[in-house]
C-alpha cells in the first residue's frame, strides 16, 4: 500500500500543460491551482508533463540517467527534468513537476499544433508516449501514486494503460501473463474532462503505437465509427471520472451536449460527477493585483474607476464614467459564441455597437476569419476595440476596467472569466450553459437579486437583447447594479471547496 499515511494520498497529476509552464487554455490553470490545493489539504501531489520548447531547460533541473519507455515496435529513450511548481504567498507547499524531454515527440513549438499545422500529425503517438513515460517515471523514482488523475484526451490513455497493462503486466510487455505489478498494484485512475469538445479521434491505423492488442482496442472502447478515440477509451476505462461542474456534467449525459460520448459517460452511472474548478485567487484578486492602476476591494471601489479610465484610455476611448465598458477576453473559437456575435453578415456586435450607448472591447485569437471580421469591425466602429493576440496584463486591465463581462459561449464545461469577472466586480453577460449556470445567478428585476445577465438560447438577437437589458439597467436601475458588483465580489470561487471534493472523488476511488 502506497498510501503517505491516514487519510494522506499521492497523486501524480498527468497532463499536457500547467501554468506557469505551458498554457493553450483553462485545463493548465485547473491543474496547478489544484494540485497546489490539495497540497495544502496535506495529500503529496506531483505533476508530471511533458516538455515542450516553451519550456525552458535552463531553469529546470535533470535527473540523472536516461529513461526508456516500452513503446511498440521498441523502446523510446527520454530525459527527465523536474521544477518545482511554487506555493506562492498562500504558503502551500510547492508541488515537485516533471518534465518528459523526448526531442522527437516534444522539441517543438505548440503543445497540439502549430499555425501550419494545427493538429500534429503524430499526436496519437506523441501522447501515447507520454502516458506510458508517466509509469516508467514513478518505476525511475521509485515513487507509486495511489491515484493517477489523467486530464482530458492526451492523458486519457494513463487510466488504460493502467488497466490494461500496467496493474498487472499481462497485455503488453511481459512474457508472463499472470506476472503482478506490486507497484501499481493498489493504484487507481481518476480522468478528468476539461471539455469534452476535444477527444483525440485518429485513424485506428495509429493504435499499434498505444503497444496495445486489438482485443483492448475494443474491451477499452478505443473504437469509435471504424475511427479510434483516445478521451473514449480513457472514460471506460478510468476508476472515476468527472467535469469541471455540475451541470455540465448533467449536460453532458444528453445527446445534445454529449459529444457523441453521452453513452458512455451514461454507462458508467455514479463513477461520473461533476467539481466546479476554482480560480487563482492570489492571482486574480483586486486587492493585490499588480497589473492593474489601483487595487480595489468591494469597500473601496475607487480603483475600479482609474481601471476603468486605463482601460478606455488604452484602447483610445473617450474616457467617460457614465457609459459602461462591456469587456470580453477569449478564444475566438465557435464554443465561445463568435459565430453569433461576428459573423459575417448576421453576427450582433455591429448592431448592438452602432443602437447602443456602450463601449465594447475586446481581447482574444483564434479561427482566421473571426481575427479577420473582428480587425475590419473594429475598423468601422468608433465604441468597438480590439486586440488580437494573447496577453495576460491586458486580461486584467480588462477585468477590472470593464462593468460587464460577455461570454455567449455555445458550451462551457466550467468557464473561468466569469468567475474573474464577478470577483472585480464586473457583471457578467452569459449564456445559461455549464459552468456559467454553476456560478451565475440571472438578474432579477422586481427583486433586484442576481450576479449577471443570462440567456438560454444562443442566437444574435438573444446576445442582442440581453446586452440591451443589461445596458438598460445600468442607465435605469444603477442601485441594482451597484449591489451586483459586491454580490459577485463577496462569493468564495478559491480552490479550496473543490479540492476537498476532489479529495473526497479520490477516496471513493481508492
Ligand atoms: P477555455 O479554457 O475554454 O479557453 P476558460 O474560460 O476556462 O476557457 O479559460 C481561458 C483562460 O485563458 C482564462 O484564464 C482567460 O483569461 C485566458 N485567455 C483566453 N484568451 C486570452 C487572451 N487572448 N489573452 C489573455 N488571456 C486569455
Amino acid at each position: 500500500m502506497a498510501k503517505t499515511g491516514e487519510n494522506k494520498l499521492k497523486i501524480l497529476m498527468c497532463t499536457s500543460e500547467a501554468v506557469p509552464f505551458a498554457k493553450t487554455g483553462g485545463l493548465a490553470d485547473a491543474v496547478s491551482s489544484l494540485s497546489l490545493a490539495l497540497a495544502s489539504l496535506g495529500h503529496e501531489v506531483r505533476i508530471v508533463m511533458p516538455r515542450y520548447y516553451a519550456v525552458d531547460r535552463d531553469r529546470l533541473k535533470k535527473l540523472e540517467g536516461a529513461m526508456g519507455v516500452p513503446m511498440a515496435g521498441g523502446e523510446e529513450w527520454c530525459a527527465i527534468y523536474t521544477a518545482e511548481l511554487p506555493g506562492g504567498q498562500t504558503g502551500a507547499k510547492p508541488v515537485q513537476t516533471y518534465f518528459i524531454d523526448h526531442e522527437g515527440f516534444f522539441g517543438r513549438d505548440g503543445v497540439y499544433g502549430n499555425a501550419a499545422e494545427p493538429d500534429f500529425l503524430d499526436n496519437p503517438r506523441r501522447f501515447a508516449f507520454f502516458c506510458k513515460a508517466c509509469f516508467q517515471l514513478c518505476r525511475k523514482i521509485g515513487w507509486y501514486p495511489d491515484i493517477l488523475h489523467a486530464h482530458d484526451w492526451p492523458a486519457a490513455l494513463v487510466p488504460v494503460f493502467l488497466r490494461h497493462g500496467e496493474k498487472y503486466r499481462a497485455h503488453s510487455t511481459s512474457s508472463s501473463f499472470s506476472e503482478q505489478n506490486e507497484s501499481f498494484e493498489k493504484t487507481v485512475s481518476v480522468l478528468t474532462i476539461h471539455n469534452l469538445g476535444y477527444q483525440g479521434i485518429y485513424s485506428k491505423d495509429s493504435f499499434f503505437c498505444t503497444g496495445l492488442g486489438w482485443d483492448v482496442f475494443y474491451q477499452a472502447g478505443f473504437d469509435d465509427w471504424n475511427m479510434m478515440n483516445y478521451l473514449k477509451a480513457g472514460i471506460i476505462s478510468a476508476d472515476r471520472i468527472n467535469t469541471v461542474s455540475p451541470n455540465y456534467a448533467k449536460e453532458t449525459l444528453s445527446q445534445e451536449g454529449g459529444f457523441r460520448l453521452d453513452g458512455p459517460l451514461r454507462d458508467r452511472g455514479e463513477a461520473y460527477s461533476g467539481i466546479l474548478n476554482g480560480i487563482d485567487t492570489e492571482v486574480w484578486n483586486p486587492a493585490t493585483d499588480t497589473y492593474i492602476p489601483a487595487p480595489y476591494s468591494a469597500e473601496n471601489m475607487k480603483g475600479k474607476a482609474r481601471a476603468k479610465k486605463a482601460l478606455q484610455k488604452y484602447f483610445g476611448l473617450p474616457e467617460s464614467t457614465k457609459v459602461p465598458v462591456v469587456g470580453m477576453i477569449s478564444r475566438l473559437a465557435e464554443q465561445k459564441g463568435i459565430g453569433d456575435l461576428f459573423g459575417p453578415s448576421f453576427g450582433s456586435a455591429f448592431s448592438f455597437c452602432v443602437n447602443m450607448d456602450l463601449q465594447f472591447v475586446l481581447l482574444g485569437s483564434g479561427e482566421a476569419w473571426a481575427e479577420h471580421e473582428i480587425t475590419n469591425l473594429a475598423g468601422r466602429l468608433a465604441n468597438f476595440k480590439a486586440e488580437i493576440g494573447y496577453s495576460e496584463e491586458l486580461s486584467h486591465l480588462i477585468e477590472a476596467g470593464s462593468d460587464f463581462f460577455l461570454m455567449p459561449s455555445r458550451y462551457e464545461p466550467c468557464g473561468l472569466n466569469q468567475m474573474y469577472s464577478l470577483a472585480y466586480g464586473t457583471i457578467p453577460i452569459v449564456r445559461n450553459t455549464g459552468g456559467l449556470s454553476d456560478t451565475v445567478q440571472n438578474y432579477n428585476q422586481k427583486t433586484g437579486e442576481g450576479t449577471g445577465f443570462m440567456f438560454d438560447y444562443l442566437s444574435p438577437n438573444s446576445i442582442y437583447d440581453t446586452i440591451g437589458w443589461a445596458v438598460w439597467a445600468w442607465y435605469n436601475k444603477k442601485k441594482d447594479i451597484d449591489a451586483m458588483r459586491l454580490r459577485g465580489m463577496t462569493q468564495d470561487f478559491s480552490w479550496n471547496k473543490s479540492a476537498l471534493q476532489y479529495a473526497e472523488l479520490y477516496r471513493k476511488a481508492y
